[in-house]
């Protein structure tokens, strides 16, 4: 079965890479892997790594972005391969804490391809930075920056600002970033005096961004503190756009966000000097990660339990148990605001039945879809997985995320969609012992020679 979907494996650091003949076609390739699988009695759930998809994302960065330089942060998904590819691909990385910045050097990642972008850090973290040669890195106030000028002898430091997109699904500026008007001006100064070096800004408007205007305003402070810092004597080259670009179909496409910022740069930076860079982490990862999953139970059950309305008692639900879950994959369900959707992997047409989907733990909270309107199933059947996200305003306006009986919401939600691999298997456990999906990367002839490895 596996030599008549591949043409030859290759290797990628420890893992071994499926090489197809033509672009790879996930959804054709995850019924075959499954019908293989079913063959063996195997019913682990499998996670398609697909590097094509990677390179494509790639290129529509360089076709985007062209001025902008991407360093990837590593924490939406630390794959090694996937990193690896990356790195092939000649991208920086965006690193948080001393083992992200070995994993991309193992790598062969040379230290200026990095930056040390978590404004709170380890004090033995920063002697590890400059120990390795790591110079570039982010701070947001005046003990971090004391903190650095301790335990790194020369380091390189980007000022962060707290410019934030209110709607985006993960706001971060509750947590980091200076506030840009009269902090940061007095954070520049402090550096002056105690004689450490700024070379630039940088902003995270919030990941899963909505409104990229929040892009416009932050470029604008950036500029003021730019020429600001190169009145104290700082020698001011670096402006790091941060994150938050979407990691798939989006209410405001990633085409129309990256104009802006186009725009936004012309008008703020025109001067060619200027480097930009940005730390985009699920515009990468997101794309790639398709995972299939098992159901290992079902039980059918009065369709009331499921939709708490007593007009169903006589009708039927059904309750499903899969191999992946909350405390697995589906992590992205309480940490990303995510409604992670399955589909039959085989389409057949039936009835559709009220439905609930849980994870495989003992847990009640490892719950993956409610009220979900789907065909029957059986043990052994495979779902297939994809992400929905709604704006943060609109959760906000319900102050529940169950929107499945609001017919109206569904098109909110529908209109941010992406795949399974940010903010996924990064934060993925096996409590109760239930393992991880098997990865399988695959990539097609084409992708592989472009990435040369
Ligand atoms: N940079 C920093 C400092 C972050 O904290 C994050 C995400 O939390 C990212 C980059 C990646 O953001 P995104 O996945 O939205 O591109």
């Amino acid at each position: 079965m596996e030599t008549a979907m591949y043409m030859r494996r290759e290797v990628i650091g420890d893992s071994k890479v499926n090489v197809t003949e033509q672009p790879v076609d996930v959804l054709p390739l995850a019924r075959a892997i499954a019908e293989a699988k079913n063959m063996k009695d195997n019913d682990e759930a499998f996670m398609i790594i697909n590097l094509d998809a990677l390179y494509e994302r790639f290129k529509l960065w360089k076709r985007e972005l062209p001025q902008i330089e991407p360093f990837y942060a590593v924490k939406c998904n630390s794959d090694e391969t996937m990193v690896q590819a990356l790195a092939a691909l000649g991208v920086g990385f965006d690193c948080a804490s001393r083992e992200e910045i070995d994993i991309v050097m193992r790598m062969g990642v040379a230290q200026e391809r990095i930056i040390y972008a978590n404004p709170c850090k380890t004090r033995s973290f920063i002697a590890h930075a400059e120990e390795k040669g790591v110079t570039m890195m982010t701070f947001d106030n005046a003990e971090e920056l004391e903190k650095i000028a301790k335990h790194h002898k020369c380091p390189e430091l980007i000022l962060r600002i707290a410019v934030s997109d209110p709607t985006a699904t993960c706001p971060l500026n509750l947590k980091f970033g200076a506030e840009p008007v009269k902090q940061a001006p007095e954070l520049l100064k402090r550096a002056a005096d105690l004689g450490i070096a700024v070379i630039g800004v940088s902003f995270h408007v919030g990941s899963g961004c909505n409104d990229p205007s929040a892009y416009r305003v932050a470029l604008g402070h950036a500029r003021n503190l730019f020429d600001l810092g190169l009145g104290l004597g700082h020698k001011m080259e670096i402006v790091d756009i941060g994150g938050g670009f979407p990691g798939g179909e989006h209410h405001t496409p990633f085409e129309q966000i990256a104009a802006l910022i186009r725009s936004a740069v012309g008008e703020f930076f025109p001067e060619p000097e200027v480097r930009l860079i940005a730390e985009p982490g699920r515009f990468f990862a997101a794309r790639p990660f398709t995972l299939v999953a098992n159901v290992i139970a079902h039980t059918a059950v009065p369709a009331e339990k499921i939709t708490k309305n007593a007009c169903d008692a006589a009708a039927t639900g059904h309750m499903y148990y899969i191999n992946d879950g909350v405390y697995g994959s589906f992590n992205c369900i309480l940490f990303d605001h995510a409604h992670p959707t399955g589909r039959p992997l085989f389409d057949i047409e039936g009835e559709k039945y009220p439905s609930t989907i849980w994870g495989p733990t003992c847990d009640s909270l490892d719950q993956i879809e409610d009220k979900k309107m789907m065909r029957a199933l059986d043990v052994g059947d495979w779902l297939i997985y994809e992400v929905r996200y709604i704006c943060r305003s609109i959760i906000d306006r319900y102050r529940t995320p169950t929107i499945d009986n609001r017919p109206d919401d569904r098109n909110l939600i529908a209109r941010s969609l992406q795949d399974m691999g940010a903010y996924t298997c990064a934060a993925s456990t096996t409590f109760n012992g239930f393992q991880r999906p098997t990865p399988i990367y695959v990539i097609g002839e084409r992708t592989w020679k472009a990435l040369g490895m």
